[in-house]
């Protein structure tokens, strides 16, 4: 293994919470960069299902290790391969935990309060709470904030403290993360110079060129597991006839040629991402292609597109739900690789900091 502050190799790490089966959004903006990752044989791969993550939103004991297995499935059924990269369920590496409280140690609390999910979640709370709050009145100090959880509020540390551990140097995330990226990058600078050590590797991010599939029923709003419409997203669980319905219904306008305008023609423009994404092309590309099409022909080549993309997944997906052992097996083995390099990795950082190594 190279020493630590002489690394030379590509690194990449990504998470992702096992919050129920993936949507579009999930797959196009992330999962499939994950994949497509596996083509640079020089990398080394670690992807972790967050499940410590997903508990800073409270969920029954069984849901979250149902919801972890589905997860593991999906990510095998998409094409992640465990010969290429890590496959590791969070919590089994002891060391995510311990590396947390070290840099939880070390961050400001004013640079938690600066993270924009944290202030959403808080103005979600307030609303109907409290008027007239905005989100530059909204602090950690807020009486809105009060009922929030901790682990919301540092969550933004356990996710560096999962890209600092394995010393990564490329994070594919969406847009949505970026802000906590930065985070981890503002941590490894002031770990290093704290401990005046070069012992952390800084992280820098991939951006997929998908970076927010929008809802079917509403294009102004992302794409989520959460949305309480399930017309509003695909997942890669859905029948090829539920596809083609949901994506029939979708909001589009009455213009008379198919053009690519995300801000005036949101709804259109959605489809014709989620077209071009699927089949790796641009997206003003697929207006030309599509240019003279009827919204309804338009419509039925993205779903086409879609169901192709899907339909071996799901299929996929149904086999290893079938076989849980085996998807137990395949984790297990990604979990030893990861605690390896885990420990090495942690027994350096616990040197330089005074603990015992
Ligand atoms: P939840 O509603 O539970 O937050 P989610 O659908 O937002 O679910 P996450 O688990 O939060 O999913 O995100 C997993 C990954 O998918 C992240 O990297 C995130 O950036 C990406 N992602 C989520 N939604 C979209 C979307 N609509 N378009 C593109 N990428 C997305
Ligand atoms: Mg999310």
């Amino acid at each position: 293994m190279a020493s630590f502050g002489k690394q030379t190799a590509k690194v990449v790490f990504s998470g992702i919470q096992p919050t129920g089966v993936p949507q579009l959004g999930n797959y196009l903006g992330t999962i499939k960069n994950w994949v497509q990752l596996q083509q640079d044989p020089e990398a080394q791969r670690y992807y972790s299902i967050v499940d410590l993550h997903a508990m800073t939103v409270p969920r029954d004991p069984k849901r979250l290790k149902q919801e972890t297995l589905e997860m593991a499935a999906a990510l095998l059924a998409c094409g992640i391969d465990t010969q290429k990269s890590v496959l590791f369920r969070q919590s089994t590496v002891p060391q995510h935990s311990q590396l947390n409280w070290v840099l939880g140690s070390i961050t400001p609390v004013g640079w938690l309060n600066r993270m924009t999910q944290w202030k959403s979640k808080l103005q979600q709370q307030t609303n109907g709470i409290l008027d007239g709050v905005n989100e530059h009145s909204l602090n950690v100090h807020s009486s809105a904030a009060q009922g929030l959880l901790t682990g919301l509020f540092t969550y933004p540390v356990l996710m560096a403290s999962d890209i600092l551990l394995f010393r990564a140097s490329h994070i594919p995330v969406g847009e949505d993360q970026v802000q906590h990226l930065e985070l981890a990058r503002d941590l490894t600078v002031h770990f290093n110079k704290t401990f005046r050590t070069n012992l952390l590797v800084m992280p820098s991010y991939l951006l997929t060129a998908t970076k927010r599939v929008m809802s079917l029923r509403d294009p102004l709003r992302k794409m989520s597991k959460s949305d309480a419409n399930d017309q509003a997203r695909i997942t890669l669980a859905d029948t090829d006839d539920q596809i083609r319905k949901k994506i029939k219904k979708a909001p589009t306008d009455s213009l008379s040629q198919i053009t690519f305008d995300p801000k005036s023609r949101p709804g259109v423009s959605n489809l014709l991402s989620i077209y071009a994404a699927v089949r790796n092309i641009d997206p003003r590309v697929a207006a030309q292609e599509m240019q003279t099409l009827a919204n309804a022909q338009m419509k039925e080549m993205v779903a086409q597109a879609v169901v192709d993309e899907i339909t071996p997944i799901r299929k996929r997906l149904g086999e290893l739900l079938d076989d849980p052992q085996y998807i137990e097996d395949e984790l297990r083995k990604g979990e030893e690789r990861a605690r390896v390099v885990a420990e090495e990795n942690w027994r350096q950082i616990a040197q330089c900091v005074g603990l015992p190594a």
